[in-house]
């Protein structure tokens, strides 16, 4: 079953209702993969081998069932969606031997369309980073090159469907985190509008800024994962009421006419100059947009000229966040508790010293101090109305546009420890944050290989508040027309 590695999850699930493969051999090919590539990518946290293998047992008795989607289907999930009787580690030591007795509502809807969940994956500690080296058990490598990062915080969710260890991953994005992996790895990640998706069973990081969504080998396989896990949940109270859109009718469009793609000035910045795309970007998204054009889409410039201002903007009101999301990791009720604690404070102070790595602690103290009485107004106050500001940005920009089209990142995968300064690593979502302050749905698709470093390299488009259709649409008709992406040679 090794010729299974490469196909999209929608070839897979086609095969699979039509009985060309059970569910049994497909969960199986998967296991293979994994124990073939995982000494080399250590993409994973934990493989649940045997469970999965006994319930596609138990879908292969059944037999094939046109009315779930995913039957059969190998999924991968980011270890901070939890899973009922599985460890949910968040890559953190203090959850180290956390087992939820609930599964996450995008879980239960994976499971109810015949999903089957192989593997939980690596991450940054608590999604916190953009290239998985904060995750407490070990670094993810990117499939393509090793040696380099595989993105973040799903890198491992990026890496696996890289690898051909999964049909289709979930990843969340509270900063970028599903579409900066999916660009290291040459796969597409869609972070899906705030609301589209439910949260509930996913550990919180930043909650206004958070999201679920999907990270597959083609634009029609995360359409199809959307489908299933998009939709009100009333455990959700953020999650959003109102009518899930058929993303695979539409799928297929004739050509782009009609469309009208916003180009931001300043997400193309000048690659000739100090602070730049580097040129390998710039040119494979230049090339992307042409494309575009040539199947009729018109490109406009547009503004969104607080993008110099979201760093700061996101990095305070996602700090803040954290830092009160993560107050209910004490020691007493969840996860890790120290011992020899002489009294409650040192029983805090020692079990969050113990269980958190250096980027949460220090997430926790500036989201701390910027939340605090004398600060507030100068720090979260003012990244609130800042925030408030982006989100105006686009709207208008979205007067004149139907989508946004740029770079994810402006460089490919980047050598690992070569960002050891955390200032330097916050930079490298400048094009991603913007589009979370705003909740609104963005998505990265693989549009080449660059030219100097032979990584991958992913276009980002931006749409209003549940255009995902359109969007997906869109990106669908630009992959039919680009070069098919090679699979990294592993
Ligand atoms: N890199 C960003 C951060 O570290 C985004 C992370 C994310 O989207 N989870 O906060």
């Amino acid at each position: 079953m090794s010729e299974l590695h490469y196909k999209t999850l929608s070839e897979t699930a086609a095969m699979l209702q039509a009985g060309e493969i059970t569910a049994e051999q497909a969960v199986q090919a998967c296991l293979d993969r994994i124990e073939a590539t995982e000494p080399s990518v250590k993409a994973l946290i934990s493989v649940q081998g045997e469970q999965a293998l006994a319930k596609a047992r138990e879908l292969d008795g059944q037999g094939p069932d046109p009315a779930k989607p995913l039957w059969g289907v190998p999924m991968v999930l980011k270890d901070l969606l939890t899973t009922k009787g599985v460890t949910t580690t968040c890559a953190s030591k203090f959850l180290e031997n956390f087992v939820p007795f609930y599964d996450a509502t995008v879980v239960e809807k994976l499971d109810a369309a015949g999903a089957i969940c192989i593997a939980k994956a690596n991450m940054d500690e608590f999604a916190m980073g953009s290239s998985t080296e904060n995750s407490a058990y070990f670094k993810t490598a990117n499939p393509w090159d090793l040696e380099r990062v595989p993105g973040g915080s799903s890198g491992g969710s990026g890496a696996t469907v890289a690898a051909g260890q999964c049909a289709a991953a979930l990843g969340t994005d509270t900063g970028g985190s599903i579409r900066l992996p999916a660009s290291f790895c040459g796969v597409t990640g869609l972070k899906p509008t705030y609301g589209r998706v439910s949260r509930y069973g996913m550990v919180a990081f930043g909650s206004s800024l958070d999201q679920i969504g999907p990270m597959a080998r083609s634009v029609e396989d995360c359409a199809r994962v959307l489908q299933v896990i998009a939709g009100h949940d009333p455990k959700d109270s953020t999650s959003v009421d109102c009518e899930v859109p058929d993303y695979l009718a539409g799928l297929d469009r004739k050509d782009l006419s009609g469309l009208t793609i916003g180009l931001p000035e300043q997400y193309w910045p000048d690659p000739d100059k100090e602070g730049g795309l580097s040129p390998e970007v710039d040119q494979a998204c230049r090339n992307a947009v042409a494309k575009m054009e040539e199947l009729g889409a018109k490109t406009v410039p547009v503004q969104l000229g607080l993008t110099d201002y979201a760093i700061a903007t996101y990095y305070i009101i996602a700090m803040a966040e954290a830092s009160s999301n993560l107050s209910r990791f004490d020691g007493i009720r969840y996860g890790k508790r120290a011992e020899n604690a002489e009294e409650l404070i040192d029983l805090y102070t020692k079990s969050r010293t113990q269980g958190f790595g250096d980027e949460v602690q220090r997430r926790i103290i500036i989201g701390s101090y910027v939340l605090s009485a004398g600060y507030y107004d100068a720090y979260y106050g003012k990244a609130a109305k800042v925030r408030r500001l982006i989100r105006r940005n686009f709207d208008k920009a979205f007067e004149s546009c139907d989508l946004i089209a740029g770079p994810v990142c402006p460089t490919t995968a980047f050598k690992s420890g070569e960002k050891a300064d955390p200032l330097q690593m916050y930079l490298i979502d400048i094009f991603t944050i913007s589009c979370n302050l705003a909740g609104l749905p963005g998505m990265s698709m693989p549009v080449g290989l660059g030219a100097d470093t032979n990584m991958p390299i992913g276009l980002q488009l931006l749409g209003p508040s549940f255009s995902e259709d359109l969007m997906l649409s869109a990106a669908n008709t630009l992959e039919k027309n680009l070069p098919p992406m090679p699979s990294p040679g592993l």
